[in-house]
This record gives structure tokens, C-alpha cells and sequence, in this order.
């Protein structure tokens, strides 16, 4: 037996906060083109950092090869690029990070928060899916890690747009995956660890993530860990309600052509047109912007009228 290697402290040096204390990000998976849901969140989080006086990253989401497309995170990088939208420290990828989420988990398995788990998907059919307690009767070679989720009521955090949210994760999710059998590390794993490694204040995000946010909540106090702010965007819905990948606006944007898309988006954001339609490039539109950006104008939901992709009006409800 020899002594455990000292933890790596997740909060690193880039943790420091800056003179305005806020940095925010954005953290796109390569798993295809940006799109309009996607620039909406680079954008929302940029204009909101930057209205604060404050940082902005960019973050690569690769850790889940199976769904990559190659070539992806390139492209994103160089749309953002086209748009204007250039974070302050050269963007980081998850998939060079192994390191942290494996100290982080070493962690949790030190305090008895994580558990090894050989249950498969069929295994927890008879608990509606909801991992409570280990049913497998075979151990895996290769087990998943799950956070041991504590029945202790409802987890909850006010949403910076969408108010007041609350999840009872024991019940309604269960123990949850952090390395998963597979050999990759789980989104929820990685997300909290990078979040306060890059000492991120501010996380703002569509919100399809919103019901993983008290999962995110519940790992910070884990690792002990500061829980940013959080504010999640209105998904971009079509006119019936359907979800935005089964509607024209999921069409990649064109890193060629970044106006009538970042007009589209500021709309979209629930912002002013008028001021910005002398602007003639992404520079001079971004700059424009951040002038006239009303936080307060940001909807909590809306609906992305299909007209909008072509005459670039929007009718945001
Ligand atoms: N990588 C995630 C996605 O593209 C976003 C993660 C986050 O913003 O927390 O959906």
C-alpha cells in the first residue's frame, strides 16, 4: 500500500475571479453544425458576460465520440469566429481533461458519494428505469459509477429567466451516471468539474438543460464546489410547439452569411431591431448590441415562426 497521490485541486488558477466577477461560457458538443438553438445560447451567454463587464469561454463538449461528427468542433470554432464571437482564452476540449473528471470521481468514491453499478438498462425496468439500489446480480468487468442520490427532498435554484425550479432527483431521477460503462465520462460529470475549474459564474444555456441543472446542483455540494448562477434560454420552438430539431430552423447557420443569423438571434433574444439595422458586419452589429442589450427583454419561452427563416422576422409569444 502507498499513500494516495494528493487530490488535484479542482479549482485551478483560471478559477480567480476577474475584476467583474462573472465569467461566462459557451460549451457546444461537436455533434454536428451550429444551429440556430445553438447560436442563440453563444450568443445570450456572450451578450450577458459582456453587458456584466465580464469574461467569456468557449468549451468543446467531446466526450462522447460515438455521437461526433468530424470535423465538427472546427466548424463551430470558425462560425463563431465568422460571427464575431471570440471568447478571451483559447478554447479548452474535455476530451484533454481526463485527468480532472477522474480525480473528481476518485473523490466521490473516497467520501462514499459514488458507487460502482453493474445494473443494465433492463435491470431497472421494474424501477420505471430509476436507479435506487443495485438489482444486477452479475458484476460487470467494466462497471458504470453512479452518484448516490440521497432521498432528501426537493433540490432547487432560481433560474436567472425562467424563476423558481425544483426537482425531487431522488424520486424523479435516481442515482445518477458519472462514468458510464462504456469507458466515457458522463455530461454531468464533466460539466460541474470544468464549470468550476474555469471558475464560471454565470452559466447560461438552453433550456433543455434545465432539468439536469439540480443533478449539477447536487454534485457541486458533493465535491464542494460553488454553484454558479444559472439562466436558460427558451428552446426555439416552431409555431405548433415542436421541438427545434424537427423544424427548418434546425438548418446549420452559414458561417458565410453571419447577419441575417445574428439579426434572427437578437430577435429572437426578445431585443429592439431598430438600432441594429445600419450594421453592416458581425463587429459592427455585435458592437451595436451589446449598446442596446435589455436583459429584461429576454423571453422565458418562444415560439419560432417558420416565415422567420426567410423573411427574418420572428414572433416571439
Ligand atoms: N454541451 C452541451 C450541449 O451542447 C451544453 C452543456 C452546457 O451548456 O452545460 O448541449
Amino acid at each position: 500500500m502507498h499513500d494516495p497521490a494528493p487530490p488535484t485541486p479542482l479549482l485551478s488558477s483560471t478559477r480567480l475571479p476577474n475584476a467583474h466577477g462573472y465569467r461566462g461560457r459557451f460549451a457546444p458538443s461537436p455533434t454536428g453544425p451550429l444551429h440556430m438553438g445553438s447560436l442563440l445560447a453563444a450568443l445570450g451567454s456572450w451578450l450577458l458576460a459582456r453587458q456584466a463587464g465580464g469574461e467569456w469561454l468557449v468549451r468543446i463538449e467531446d466526450l462522447d465520440p460515438p455521437r461526433e461528427v468530424p470535423g465538427a468542433s472546427d466548424l463551430q470554432l470558425a462560425t463563431l469566429a465568422a460571427f464575431g464571437l471570440e471568447p478571451d482564452q483559447p478554447p479548452v476540449r474535455q476530451s484533454d481533461r481526463h485527468a480532472l473528471y477522474r480525480d473528481a470521481l476518485d473523490r466521490l468514491l473516497a467520501a462514499g458519494h459514488a458507487f460502482p453499478c453493474s445494473c443494465t438498462r433492463s435491470d431497472l425496468t421494474t424501477q420505471g428505469g430509476i436507479h435506487r439500489q443495485c438489482v444486477a446480480t452479475v458484476p460487470r468487468p467494466h462497471p458504470a459509477f453512479r452518484l448516490r442520490v440521497h432521498d432528501a427532498g426537493l433540490t432547487s435554484f432560481e433560474d436567472g429567466l425562467q424563476g423558481e425550479v425544483r426537482q425531487d432527483v431522488a424520486s424523479e431521477v435516481g442515482d445518477f451516471v458519472l462514468l458510464r460503462a462504456d469507458g466515457y465520462w458522463a455530461y454531468q460529470l464533466a460539466v460541474v468539474v470544468d464549470d468550476a475549474a474555469q471558475g464560471i459564474t454565470d452559466v447560461v444555456r438552453g433550456a433543455d438543460l434545465l432539468d439536469s441543472t439540480p443533478r449539477q446542483i447536487l454534485l457541486q455540494r458533493a465535491l464542494d464546489l460553488p454553484t454558479p448562477r444559472y439562466l436558460h434560454l427558451p428552446l426555439v420552438l416552431d409555431a405548433d410547439g415542436r421541438k427545434l430539431s424537427k423544424s427548418s430552423a434546425a438548418l446549420p447557420v452559414d458561417p458565410a452569411d453571419p447577419l441575417p443569423a445574428l439579426r434572427l438571434c437578437w430577435a429572437l433574444l426578445g431585443q429592439d431591431q431598430a438600432p441594429l439595422r445600419g450594421a453592416n458586419s458581425p463587429d459592427a452589429l455585435l458592437r451595436c448590441a451589446l449598446a442596446h442589450f435589455d436583459g429584461s427583454r429576454l423571453p422565458a419561452r418562444l415560439h419560432f415562426h417558420e416565415a422567420a427563416t426567410t423573411t427574418g422576422s420572428t414572433d416571439p409569444e
